[in-house]
């Protein structure tokens, strides 16, 4: 027991959803990730934390800003009341964001009658856990305070999937953890790509694309000309272009690689409105951006964004980036949508994922009929195309960080069954590991 490793995986195991994990090391536990699986009608799928009643969790240390990291944290607290939050600065900043943000959606859909479900916390326990985070950069080994005989040092990696997400290695003992979040090992519009230790002996990782074949051969340079030529083409037409996108993380990529598009005079020099919550999180993008990576101007964003005043200013040819990037009801891209559909001259460029329960999803699989009844048209007149600009690793890229980092044990989860599978198979095609383990929910596995 005094030198015993275990996990249990308390969140969602066998697809994306809530993200939460238990590591016990000796006498003290950490739970990496305190994530939410939101629900637009029924209640929210909440990791168990009741299962660790009776031990220890010194810590709860998050990975990344996005909710199915992020979104269960002050219900987390409510059971391990003593434990310190640990995260990057540019995460703790937007977290709080993302935490006020979904607790007033929350009430919105209460307000408009969408759900019965009240929200599953309250203001002031956002105001309340604030005061425990504890901040510390990328490449800056730590102790979990107030614990410094537990001989447990972490130490964040650049992830380079959103601005702050770290790749989370604990050591403890002489073993090395390495939980990856999520992560992108090739560089995208604005972030590098991830870093990684060296090695490492046990490995929780992510495998988003698990099962996703064609993404190893699809190249950034195809992508963009496809985008370019989608745009320039409605811009001919006089139309305007509707980009749905998640308000952290992909809004700023894309929001740089229009503005890149525009002064390498690829595509006319069009309006771009920015609406959505998208706005708050370029703020924070603008504030520590360029402390992370020196050669970035401060205030990156706000010298890109044009005209923010859709509803006053709106005009064609133009192009407007939305939230939110899955096109949930009452949103303001599935309003615009909603008109978008009907005029031959617009377009909608759809360029991240979506559940394909959600009405992005069914633009995304083109289904007509879903489509005209999702949002409520009918018929469909304007372009409509998809493409493939990922925050995640492809498989290829998985399977080549585990050939880096030469772990004994590796965990798998946030994917798939189906990406699970294709990636145990593969690593032990390759003898890649001595342990490749498909946890179950709430099954404790002793490692090391
Ligand atoms: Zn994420
Ligand atoms: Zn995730």
């Amino acid at each position: 027991m005094k030198n015993e490793i275990t996990y249990l995986a308390l969140g969602e195991t066998s697809r994306i959803g809530a993200s939460s994990h238990y590591l016990r090391l000796g006498r003290w536990g950490i739970l990496l990730d305190a994530g939410i699986d939101p629900h637009p009608s029924a209640a929210p799928v909440v990791p168990e934390y009741e299962r660790l009643k009776g031990q220890p969790v010194n810590a709860v240390i998050i990975s990344h800003a996005h909710l199915d990291h992020l979104g269960s944290l002050p219900i987390a607290l409510r059971h391990f009341p003593e434990a310190r939050i640990y995260l990057t600065p540019a995460t703790a900043a937007l977290s709080e964001i993302m935490l006020y943000h979904y607790l007033k959606v929350q009430e919105r859909r209460v307000h408009l009658e969408r759900t019965r479900y009240q929200p599953c916390y309250l203001e002031q326990e956002i105001d309340h856990l604030l005061f425990l985070f504890q901040s510390f950069a990328y490449n800056f080994p730590f102790k979990i305070h107030g614990f410094q005989e537990s001989e447990i040092t972490i130490q964040f990696w650049d992830a380079g999937h959103i601005l702050g997400s770290a790749g989370i290695e604990i050591r403890w003992k002489g073993t090395r953890i390495f939980y990856t979040g999520n992560t992108k090992k090739s560089p995208q519009f604005i972030l590098r790509g991830a870093k990684y230790p060296a090695g490492t002996d046990i490995l929780i990782t992510e495998t988003t694309y698990g099962d996703n074949e064609t993404a190893p051969f699809i190249k950034r340079p195809s992508e963009i000309n496809r985008l370019v030529h989608f745009i320039k083409e409605r811009i001919q037409f006089g139309g305007a272009i509707l980009i749905p996108v998640f308000a952290l993380g992909r809004t700023q990529e894309i929001m740089l690689l229009l503005h890149r598009l525009i002064t390498q005079q690829k595509i006319p020099p069009v309006p771009l409105y920015l609406i959505g919550m998208g706005i708050k999180i370029n703020r924070i993008y603008d504030r520590l951006l360029h402390k992370i990576y020196p050669d970035y101007k401060a205030k990156l964003l706000k010298t890109i964004t044009g005209d923010t005043l859709y509803r006053k200013k709106f005009r064609k040819p133009s192009i407007i980036l939305a939230t939110s990037g899955m096109m949930m009801p009452n949103t303001l891209s599935y309003e615009i949508a909603s008109d978008f559909l009907l005029d031959r001259r617009n377009g909608i460029a759809l360029v991240g994922w979506a559940d394909p329960e959600t009405p992005g999803g069914s633009l995304r699989q083109g289904n007509q009929q879903k489509i005209r009844e999702v949002f409520g048209v009918e018929d469909i007149h304007c372009g409509l195309e998809t493409f493939y600009f990922s925050a995640h690793s492809h498989r290829e890229e998985l399977i080549s960080m585990v050939e880096q980092l030469r772990p004994r044990q590796v965990i798998l989860c946030h994917g798939e069954l189906s990406s699970q599978g294709w990636m145990k198979e593969r690593l032990e095609e390759k003898r890649l590991a001595e342990q490749i383990i498909l946890p179950e929910k709430h099954q404790e596995i002793t490692l090391g």
